[in-house]
């Protein structure tokens, strides 16, 4: 297998991940931390402590709740401490590539947690194995380990910004070592990074809905290109790497972030989504009794939308919400079933009305079918129209958010009109690009790659035929 597809399965996640300095309940607050954060991942969670003289890990397949007993806290003494989520991919499941990922070299003892994709991976990794590394995971994440202990230097922070400099994509990572916690973000700033403070600790969360669990107090983001170290000294900012523009992930604001999360500069997530709404019922009207969300993505946008028609809004659908997302379910069948389990339409909300149903996106279309039709059959709907929250999908996301390949992605080879028919809508809208850039302070400031195809970070030349097999031209 060439190097380049080698590692192809392993390339899609997003993650969250949470750290504490100088806290005696590190690994606890940690614990709660990733709780906060586990719709960023579902498949396997993690804890690294450190107690000043070594570090601790104790991590697992599955939910933070499930991989957490009070006696496996009680094995990360120390008053600091890392966590991480892992997101389910399509064929990456296994425990070795649980974060965080712990390994020992020349300057001692060192574990990481990191949110994001990196798109020259696997180029770094047959570099790396050619060179003799041995890796123990197939995850992006361990090229970084790698990368830090090859390269020559005194110090560790000296030898780990060398190393991100040598990697491109997106990270937005956190660095245990005995005596240290590092955060550090990629010069994009792809993916969210937040800084606290809590009882004297500093406290650093993939989103500050982590923040609010614990009672810590939002300071700022860490800022794209920053490093910051934290130890007996205090914390120390550093200008790590050069950035040179921002392209924040766009969808973190269309789905992917908590809506009571402030991301990329302090905006509220739940806003931003109303606001998308909002504008998607001044671009898209149309005479109807009711709106409703498809829960939960769709919810803030549907008030929204809501707001601005002056149509009536309602909860037609209700979810069972002891059922995992069915969009990370590995096998299509499992997929489909998973609709039914977890949406019940009302069907006396929805009996002979004209429905607005609005959700934040369409990936595949095999959910906004079901429920279009469920909405009409089992709810008695006169009429359905699907309003999308976001442009049409046409492209993968290569920087961490979980997007099946181009081919797979509804939009990129039909035509709206031909969706319309595929799901069964009466009619169907998507909020234009310029709508959603309206709805962002700074607009430039954003990677659309997932709607335009234009990605912002370049791939190396042997990720671009790595990219056409991934897409399937
Ligand atoms: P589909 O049936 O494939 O079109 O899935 C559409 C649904 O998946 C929408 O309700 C979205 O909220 C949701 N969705 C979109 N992107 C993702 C993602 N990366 N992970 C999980 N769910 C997603």
């Amino acid at each position: 297998m060439p190097a380049a597809d080698k590692y192809l399965f392993e390339m899609k996640e997003d993650c969250g991940v949470f750290g504490v300095y100088g806290h005696p309940e590190a690994a606890n607050l940690t614990y709660l931390g990733l709780y906060a954060l586990q719709h960023r991942g579902q498949e396997g969670a993690g804890i690294c402590s450190s107690d000043g003289k070594q570090l601790y890990i104790e991590k697992s397949m599955g939910l933070v709740a499930d991989v957490f007993t009070e006696r496996r806290l009680k094995r990360l003494p120390g008053y600091m401490a890392i966590g991480h989520n892992r997101y389910s991919t399509a064929g990456g499941s296994s425990l070795k590539n649980v974060q965080p990922l712990a390994a020992n070299f020349s300057l001692g003892s060192v574990a990481i947690a990191h949110n994001g994709n990196l798109v020259n991976a696997a180029e770094l990794r047959s570099r790396l194995e050619d060179e003799g590394a041995i890796f123990h995971s197939t995850s992006d994440s361990e090229v970084i380990v790698h990368l830090t202990a090859h390269i020559h230097g005194e110090s560790f922070r000296h030898r780990l910004i060398h190393a991100l400099r040598d990697v491109s994509g997106a990270f937005s990572l956190l660095i245990l070592r005995e005596k240290e916690l590092i955060a550090v973000r990629d010069p994009y700033g792809v993916r969210p990074l937040s800084l606290g403070r809590f009882d004297g600790a500093h406290v650093l969360a993939s989103e500050t809905c982590a923040f609010d669990l614990i009672g810590a107090e939002h300071v700022r983001d860490v800022e794209p290109g920053e490093m910051l170290i934290i130890n007996e000294r205090g914390l120390e900012s550093l200008k790590a790497i050069n950035s040179v523009r921002r392209a924040h992930c766009v969808f973190e604001f269309i789905y992917f972030a908590r809506p009571d999360s402030s991301i990329f500069g302090g905006t509220v997530v739940n806003g931003v989504r109303k606001e998308l709404g909002r504008q998607l019922a001044r671009e898209s009207s149309v005479d109807a009794d009711l709106v409703i969300p498809v829960p939960d993505s769709g919810m803030p946008a549907a008030l929204g939308y809501a707001e601005e028609s002056g149509i009536p809004f309602d909860l037609g659908l209700i979810r069972n919400h002891y059922v995992g997302r069915t969009f990370i379910e590995p096998k299509q069948s499992i997929r489909h079933f998973g609709v039914k389990i977890k949406l019940n339409p009302v069907r006396k909300i929805l009996k002979g009305k004209r429905v607005v149903v609005v959700d934040d996106s369409i990936v595949r279309g095999t959910t906004s079918k079901k429920i279009v039709k469920m909405i009409r059959e089992t709810g008695g709907a006169s009429e359905v129209h699907l309003r999308i929250s976001s442009p049409p999908t046409i492209a993968p996301c290569f920087y961490g958010i979980d997007t099946p390949t181009r081919k797979e992605l509804i939009a990129s080879t039909h035509m709206i009109e031909e969706i319309r028919r595929f799901v069964t809508a009466d009619s169907l809208a998507y909020l234009s690009l310029e709508g959603l850039r309206s709805a962002l302070s700074n607009p430039d400031d954003y990677c659309y790659a997932c709607f335009t195809n234009d990605y912002p970070i370049s791939f190396p030349g042997e990720h671009l035929q790595q990219m056409d097999l991934f897409v399937g031209v």
